[in-house]
């Protein structure tokens, strides 16, 4: 096989993506193929936003990219879609293409390669399924995503009820489209979302936990969360009383509310922790396990909903116990849930402003100092290992926190002390 003719932009650094993105579409087009920008990208172009990523969508078939283009990674031929690397980015180059029959409510069964306008039509949202010419700067708009995007509409392509029956996984995506873009869903839309609520609960895990987290970690967090509870969606993504059981309305005000109280820029911790703070944490864990949550995001979770009631009666956190927690690296989203809690509580903020306070005032050497005792320490007195080792040594490393005792000489004493409290004679 001969490789494919090197073209790729010489003696510069790797473009940046949309300049990458721009230079596909230029080099398709020299080598005669029809080639655009192609769906969230130009929805985000036209609306100001900065693009996540840009997407070239062509007439070129997958074997003739991977003859056009020497840099390559077949993510997915079947569907036509390759990752093109020559321009320095990996930019998603994808067949335009019809989806023909989806069985398994979630993926077509098989793709046909189409023409740019049966391309836009299988796509999920008529601002999603724009196109850009970047040599001409014209928008190609077969789906009249333009006036969506200035009446600020999330709306189905075609057929709403079919399109969520084909793709289940659309149901959610409509409401992180009109969270983080902050549209409302056009009414026909919003109705077959109600109505096909259910069968989010046949989509995996992973990809609606992908949705939800984009939704949770935008600022629009609270108005998606608010229409997840109305469209019947929350206990199909988050079922955190039971698969399908509707949330009581209480919780779901208290969630909505302590998600309204977090900092815009909240990450997926804090804000899923804001939104599953009335759970025990047990419960949280079995969850956070269903939801697919990652183990570090599973024990943040836990951990912020433990430590919850103890930050919120501030008088019973000792100086050890407030060192463990910020040791535990997740202090500022602890912090953040604290008030985002007591906010939406209407209750007054001083817990927070305490240990806002208390914490500033630690210097950062204070939090975990090395021990001023160890292992090698009872082995030297002669103590056979076992659980008394932890016993002690954990006394004596919170007497050091709490700054009870300050050097070796004073932690030696105590360690002695406790040996002989436990009937050791030394
Ligand atoms: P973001 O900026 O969040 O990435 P996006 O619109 O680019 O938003 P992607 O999930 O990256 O969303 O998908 C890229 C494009 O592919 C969408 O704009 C849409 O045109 C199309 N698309 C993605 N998922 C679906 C789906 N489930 N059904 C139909 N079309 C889809
Ligand atoms: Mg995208």
């Amino acid at each position: 096989m001969t490789h494919p003719p090197d073209n790729r932009p010489r003696g510069k650094r790797p473009l940046p993506p949309k300049e990458a993105a721009d230079w596909i579409v230029r080099h398709l087009r020299d080598q005669g193929f029809e080639a655009l920008l192609a769906g969230g990208c130009v929805r985000d172009m036209l609306m100001g936003r900065p693009p996540k990523d840009y997407d070239v969508a062509t007439g070129a078939k997958p074997l003739e990219l991977l003859n056009i283009f020497r840099r390559t990674l077949k993510v997915g031929v079947q569907f036509g879609v390759i990752m093109v690397g020559d321009a320095g980015p990996w930019i998603e180059v994808a067949t335009f293409r019809s989806d023909v029959h989806y069985s398994d409510g979630r993926h077509p069964d098989r793709v046909v390669f189409s023409t740019a306008q049966q391309d836009a039509l299988r796509r999920d949202f008529t601002v999603n399924g724009m196109f850009y010419d970047p040599v001409t700067g014209e928008v190609i708009d077969y789906v009249a995503g333009q006036a969506d995007l200035t009446r600020r509409v999330i709306r189905a392509i075609g057929r709403p009820s079919e399109r969520f029956a084909e793709d289940h996984l659309r149901l959610l995506r409509a409401v992180r489209f009109a969270a983080v873009l902050d549209f409302a869903i056009e009414p026909h839309t919003w109705q077959a979302v109600v109505e096909y609520a259910p069968l989010l609960a046949k989509v995996s895990r992973e990809r609606v936990l992908e949705e939800l987290g984009r939704m949770l970690t935008s600022p629009g967090r609270t108005i998606g969360m608010r229409m997840l509870a109305e469209s019947d969606l929350l206990p199909h993504a988050i079922p955190a009383v039971g698969q399908g059981t509707p949330w009581p309305l209480a919780t779901i005000d208290l969630a909505c509310r302590r998600l309204a109280a977090l900092p815009a820029d909240a990450d997926l911790a804090c804000s899923l922790a804001a939104t599953l703070a009335d759970l025990p944490p047990g419960r949280v864990d079995e969850l956070a396990r269903e939801m697919t949550c990652s183990n570090d995001l599973r024990k943040q979770l836990v951990w912020l909903i433990e430590s919850l009631p103890r930050v919120r009666r501030q008088g019973d956190l000792s100086l050890a116990d407030l060192k463990r927690l910020m040791a535990s690296g997740w202090f500022d989203n602890l912090a953040r849930l604290l008030h985002a809690d007591l906010a939406a509580r209407h209750q007054p903020l001083r817990p927070w402003q305490f240990l806002c306070e208390r914490s500033e005032a630690i210097p950062p050497e204070k939090v975990q100092p090395a021990p001023l005792v160890a292992g090698d320490d009872l082995k030297a007195l002669s103590i056979t290992p076992g659980p008394i080792y932890k016993q002690v040594l954990d006394a004596v490393y919170t007497a050091q926190l709490n700054e009870q005792i300050t050097d070796r000489d004073q932690a030696l004493h105590m360690l002695r002390r406790l040996l002989a409290d436990a009937g050791y004679s030394l």
